[in-house]
């Protein structure tokens, strides 16, 4: 080829990444072996499994296929080591997690080689990306370890967590589960993917190299039905954190239900990618190629639906053909390569017969000219045009590079196709008009909104979905707490209607429950809610969504007012309780005071929990707004009567959601009282519902109900397994007491951030500046 030839195409010269060090890692190593207690030991199956290099189809290393007995084993050191890594003070810890940062760097390298032979994405992305990113999160999360006690005071590790991770950033998945669990002090046994364990096992080598205590860390390697099934079922596990698709979450949600373990799950996607016609198209086109051409497409927030106003989609597709057409696609080590290898052939299959059916059901597809290779698994980018929003490729998650193209006529409508799916990881907006995107990112149900830009991470930002992308956040400050727990709580010594959408109705049965106070008596009666009741109620809390967008200051002066309408009656109050649960006088006239007092304490809050500017290492800022998660509903406990109830309604209202409340099932009285109090302070109607009846019963049509997307349980140890195991239907959140009491009176059990945090997601909108 002549210069003038090299001229005219512009075809770069192959550019290999030198893999000679990473191959002679592997076979000095093999097989590979599970990394309990800092050694390397035996699988007790004594059975390997190969890891293939995607980009060729050939083996590259065996490694071992862990059993339940080695997950016994290696929980058992992890506990072991808990108890003095959970009393390590955090400046040790944060030395540690530092060390682990400076050691990732000191073997870039080397991880970002080993990242792309074991999972095929290019050396490009894994060493500028990946790898960097790994550093990074534990750099910051070293910073989390030195200032957890004076930034999380009163929280305390969990304990032992298991964590399992996916193929698609093998490494990134670790650092993003590894670096908060230790900076927080739990100690934690990992399951890689079963494709994708090499960069692992070399982080345990790290951890090997800079003397984390023994036990600390565990790796191991296998198959899901071996290890991750044990993994989540093992009693001595405190936390279990997912990422992964949305089926295997929900059975982990499933099989965790009323264990008390705490849980995480970050799951899969369909963000859109949404395109106004006043956006710079050129960098529009840049962005979709990060989009959904990074890591093959095989990245849970890809921007796999491009949403475009309608008067510029033809030209925008043309110059994204034009820019498919020059993707170089090859070996994953030359460093000229856009993209590589898709991780495996079943992901490959899996792909595509899901592009076959996107054929059938009528989409026009285009993929360019030039062909991938034919030894590997490889996929070219693909575009879709045409596409019906009910299509399987406009609502299946399809992990892999293909792109499908709708069109909107205006902003309300772009919104409306964005949240048409179940899924709620990310967004990306673009348009040249700021008042425009900072109106649509808030509108957008996802956890994080790229404006302008997309697939930005950073660990000063929290990253997690909304609806069935599962719930929890990695990195931020949010991230920290799905690994702490308060810390040990002060001991604890001891026919009215229903009320739907702002109005007293009859219960949907017709029939009325007795109430009795403890000596037996008949005190009074209150409707007997049911199904019927329970959907009609939802129906009014969905149709007061609008409460979550009046100003936080307007909420806080219905919640004084409620207050204070409630201090007007506070003798009639006290009395009520007084006859409900046969308590003393000055008892019950405390309840009132103290529920006054928590009214306060959200009104107070309404206007304060907010959110944070984070400044990742980008030009620009990312706002982390605390947004209300929705429709909650609440099983209020028994004790308490009206300070139970209160205490979980006013977070919730506060924070701008909407209720169902299931109060009392002992003593009702209390909160059918309030129906008044309600009415005349101004709450809009819906905003709180209340239905009477047997808490089994309603709790679990709540929890069942798809339109309901949180759910609060406070009762009987059964109640919350029930209310964990159905609500994984929808994956929506949970927050159950198993069946511990809490002291309502004491405001370290009774009020603030646990519930105003339970109230609230943290979604983050990220907004690059700069011309
Ligand atoms: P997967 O759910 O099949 O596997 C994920 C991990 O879970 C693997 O380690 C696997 O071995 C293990 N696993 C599988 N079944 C299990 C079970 N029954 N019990 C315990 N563990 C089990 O998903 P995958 O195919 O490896 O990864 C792709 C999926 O992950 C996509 O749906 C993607 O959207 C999602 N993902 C989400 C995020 C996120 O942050 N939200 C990040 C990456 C990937
Ligand atoms: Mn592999």
């Amino acid at each position: 080829m002549s210069v003038m030839d090299i001229f005219e195409t512009m075809e770069y010269g192959p550019a290999p990444e030198a893999d000679s060090t990473a191959l002679a890692w592997i076979k000095d190593r093999q097989p590979f072996q599970l990394f309990i207690n800092n050694s390397w030991v035996k699988p007790s199956s004594d059975s390997y499994l190969a890891s293939v290099n995607p980009a060729t189809g050939k083996p590259l290393a065996q490694v071992a296929s862990a059993t339940k007995a080695d997950v016994d084993s290696a929980v058992a050191a992890a506990r072991n080591a808990f108890a003095s890594w959970g009393s390590t003070p955090g400046h040790v810890r944060a030395r540690y997690l530092y060390a682990i940062a400076r050691q990732v760097q000191k073997h870039a390298r080397l991880l970002a080689v080993l990242e792309s032979l074991d999972n095929g994405k290019s050396i490009r992305e894994t060493r500028d990306i990946d790898i960097p990113l790994v550093a990074r999160h534990f750099y910051a999360h070293a910073g989390w370890a030195q200032l957890m006690a004076t930034e999380l005071p009163g929280y305390a590790a969990l304990g032992v967590v298991g964590q399992i991770i996916p193929w698609n950033f093998p490494l990134l998945m670790l650092a993003w589960k590894i670096a908060p669990a230790l900076a927080m002090g739990n100690t934690v046994v990992l399951k890689p993917a079963r494709y994708t364990s090499l960069t692992a096992l070399k982080f345990a080598e790290i951890v090997q190299e800079i003397g984390l205590p023994a036990g600390v860390v565990n790796i191991l390697t296998g198959e899901a039905s071996q290890v991750g099934e044990a993994l989540v079922r093992h009693p001595d596990v405190n936390k279990v954190a997912f990422t992964g698709s949305t089926d295997v979450g929900r059975s982990i949600r499933r099989a965790t239900a009323g264990s008390g373990k705490k849980l995480s799950l970050e799951l899969g996607g369909k963000s859109p990618f949404i395109v106004f016609d006043d956006a710079d198209l050129d960098s529009v086109v840049e962005g979709v190629v990060d989009a959904i051409w990074f890591n093959q497409g095989q990245v849970c927030c890809a921007g796999s639906r491009l949403l475009v106003q309608e008067d510029i989609a033809e030209a925008l597709y043309a110059k994204i053909r034009a820019r498919m057409e020059r993707l170089r696609l090859g070996n994953p080590l030359d460093k000229a390569v856009d993209m590589g290898a898709i991780v495996s052939p079943a992901q490959l299959q899996d792909i595509q017969q899901l592009v076959a059916r996107g054929v059938e059901e009528g989409a026009e597809l285009w993929q360019p000219s030039w062909a991938c290779p034919t030894e590997g698994y490889f996929f070219p980018p693909t575009l879709f045009t045409n596409v019906s929003p009910a299509a399987t490729i406009a609502q299946v998650e399809i992990f892999g590079p293909v792109l499908v193209a709708m069109t909107f006529r205006t902003p309300g409508e772009a919104i409306a196709l964005a949240n048409n799916t179940r899924y709620g990881l990310a967004a990306s907006v673009w348009s040249d008009n700021i008042n425009l995107a900072l109106d649509v990112a808030p509108r957008i149900k996802a956890g994080t909104v790229w404006i302008n830009c997309t697939n930005q991470f950073d660990a000063s930002s929290g990253f997690g979905g909304y609806r069935e992308s599962g719930f929890g956040r990695e990195g931020g400050k949010e991230g920290l707490y799905e690994y702490v727990r308060p810390a040990a709580l002060p001991a604890i010594d001891r026919t009215p209607k229903l009320f739907i959408g702002g109005k007293q109705v009859r219960p949907d049965s017709g029939y009325s429950l007795a109430v009795h106070n403890p000596a037996g008596q008949l005190i009074g009666e209150v409707g007997e809610g049911n199904r019927k009741d329970i959907r009609n109620a939802v129906e009014a809390a969905h149709a007061a969504s609008g409460w979550a967008s009046t100003t936080p200051h307007n909420r806080a002066q219905i919640l004084f007012y409620i207050a204070e309408n409630l201090s007007v009656r506070e003798q009639e109050f006290a009395a009520r309780v007084v006859q409900q649960t046969a308590c003393t006088h000055a008892q019950a006239a405390n309840e009132v005071q103290a529920t006054i007092s928590r009214l306060f304490t959200y009104a107070a809050w309404a206007d304060k929990f907010e959110g944070s500017i984070h400044r990742p290492p980008l030009r620009g800022v990312v706002l982390a707004m605390k947004e209300p998660i929705g429709v909650i509903g609440l099983a209020c406990p028994d004790e308490y009567p009206l300070l139970g109830f209160i205490s979980l309604i006013a977070p919730a209202i506060a924070m701008g959601n909407t209720v169902i409340a299931l109060p009392s099932q002992r003593s009702p009285l209390s909160a059918t009282d309030c129906y008044q109090i309600f009415e005349t302070s101004d709450l809009p109607s819906g905003v709180v519902n209340i239905v009477t009846g047997p808490h089994d019963i309603l709790s679990q049509v709540l929890s069942e109900h798809d339109d309901v997307d949180a759910m609060w349980y406070f009762g009987p140890v059964q109640g919350s397994q029930r209310v964990e195991a159905a609500s994984a239907g929808n994956m929506k959140h949970t927050w159950v007491n198993d069946g511990s009491p809490r002291d309502w009176l004491n405001t370290l059990h009774g009020e603030g951030e646990e519930f105003l945090r339970a109230s609230t997601q943290v979604k983050n909108i990220w907004v690059p500046y700069g011309e």
